[in-house]
């Protein structure tokens, strides 16, 4: 890329929004993905193994640390830079992306609605490099994520939980697990819903099967029973059908947190097709002369920019601690998203048949990017959000 290229996205990839602490950080895990994580990311991907080297490299650079408060041991880094952290390590392996995504995504409502006696409890397991599964998804409650089954049925000072999850990320190596449900003594509504955290090797846990996928091969996304499953009542997140109110907390943070998974799927797509298009010659010149071509790719890389640039704000939105916010979210959510997948399937067209032949890193992010527009919300969830809120009374 040439130097005009490269200052496009320079200063914003920088970190210029960053502290010294952070941004070195930053520096450290981009060279860590490029030397390490990187070179990984297609064997894993062929043989759909869990990413267990990459993420112990994450981990000796206690990268847990960083979301977890300052006050319980962490690093209480900005969230702006665990959002170019997600960013950077999708770019060089989207499965490790979501992987470490999905330990915060986890944790983050105990860090937000827990008490201090459940963070001593459980912070140190996932700053430990532990890692986290949020289990919400079920077969009746998909999209519509408060029609699910699971039930939290009291009984003296335990919880008994009892139920289906699908699509968990995680869900066979996870330590913890933060799982929604309904408090049965609520009925069956959305005021029933209620939150609380399982450990890894509670009795009546399992996992009924694991799933092949299309993309995300490394990761790992399994289905989980509940059978009778006693957890302490101590480690129910606030109280009963306070669900409802975590989950949308919950979701504040991870949808920006996918957000930057899939700009880091659409960064790595936009820079294999730069250095694709700048070697490969037809009609005797490069691709990258054909004046079609370059407006592919400045349509590609304003995009780019643009949508990194609304993924600081909405950082900064939540750093400045910035409760309403879900508008940003799914606007941020739905752009990266439908970005990450136009630029894997702009990169597997200048590709030609190449980009068509297993393995390629072309064919790869193009099945990657695919899965950023249905989970967290499918992208026509966000439209129907964002399109809701400019609708006026009528009397
Ligand atoms: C690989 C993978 C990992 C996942 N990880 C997790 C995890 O860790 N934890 C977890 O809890 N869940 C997880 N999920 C679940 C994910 O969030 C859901 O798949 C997603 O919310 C969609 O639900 P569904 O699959 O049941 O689709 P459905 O709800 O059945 O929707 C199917 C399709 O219908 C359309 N649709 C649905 N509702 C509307 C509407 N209102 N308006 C217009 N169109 C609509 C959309 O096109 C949507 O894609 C994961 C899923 C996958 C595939």
């Amino acid at each position: 890329m040439s130097n005009a290229g490269q200052l496009l996205f320079a200063r914003l990839e920088g970190g210029e929004q960053l502290t010294e602490e952070e941004r070195a950080l930053l520096g450290q895990v981009r060279e860590v993905v490029r030397q390490r994580i990187e070179p990984r990311a297609e064997r894993l991907d062929v043989e759909g193994k869990f990413p267990w080297e990459s993420m112990r490299d994450l981990n000796s650079l206690g990268l847990n640390g960083v979301f977890i408060p300052a006050e319980h041991g962490g690093a209480g880094f900005s969230y702006t830079c665990y959002l170019w952290l997600v960013h950077e390590i999708s770019r060089g392996c989207a499965s490790t992306g979501v992987t470490w995504a999905t330990n915060y995504h986890a944790i983050a409502p105990v860090i937000e609605f827990g008490t201090e006696e459940q963070k001593r409890r459980f912070l140190p397991v996932i700053l430990d490099g532990g890692l986290g599964a949020l289990a919400i998804t079920e077969q009746t409650g998909g999209s519509d994520a408060t029609a699910m089954r699971t039930s939290l049925r009291p009984d003296g000072q335990k919880v008994v939980v009892s139920g289906e999850k699908v699509f968990i990320t995680s869900g066979d190596v996870a330590d913890l697990y933060l799982v929604f449900g309904k408090w049965s003594e609520l009925g069956g509504g959305k005021a029933a819903l209620s939150a609380l955290v399982m450990e890894k090797g509670t009795e009546g846990l399992s996992v009924v099967r694991k799933e092949d996928k299309l993309g995300h091969r490394a990761s790992s996304t399994v289905a989980l029973r509940f059978e009778e499953c006693r957890v302490p009542r101590a480690n129910l997140l606030c109280g009963p059908g306070d669900g409802r109110r975590i989950l949308l907390g919950a979701l504040n943070r991870s949808r920006p947190s996918v957000a930057a998974q899939a700009l880091g799927i659409a960064r790595a797509a936009f820079d294999d097709a730069v250095a694709y298009v700048n070697q490969r010659e037809q009609f005797g010149q490069r691709l990258v002369d054909f004046q079609g071509v370059q407006f592919e790719l400045a349509d590609l890389a304003a995009r780019l920019v643009s949508v990194q640039a609304l993924m600081v704000h909405v950082a900064r939105l939540v750093d400045a601690g910035e409760p309403d916010l879900g508008i940003e979210a799914s606007a941020l959510k739905l752009l990266a998203s439908d970005l990450a997948a136009d630029a894997a399937g702009q990169n597997v067209q200048l590709h030609g048949g190449y980009g068509y032949i297993r393995p390629s890193k072309a064919e790869r992010l193009f099945r990657d990017a695919k899965l950023t527009q249905i989970w967290e919300g499918a992208n026509e969830l966000h439209r129907a959000n964002i399109g809701r809120a400019f609708r006026e009374r009528r009397e």
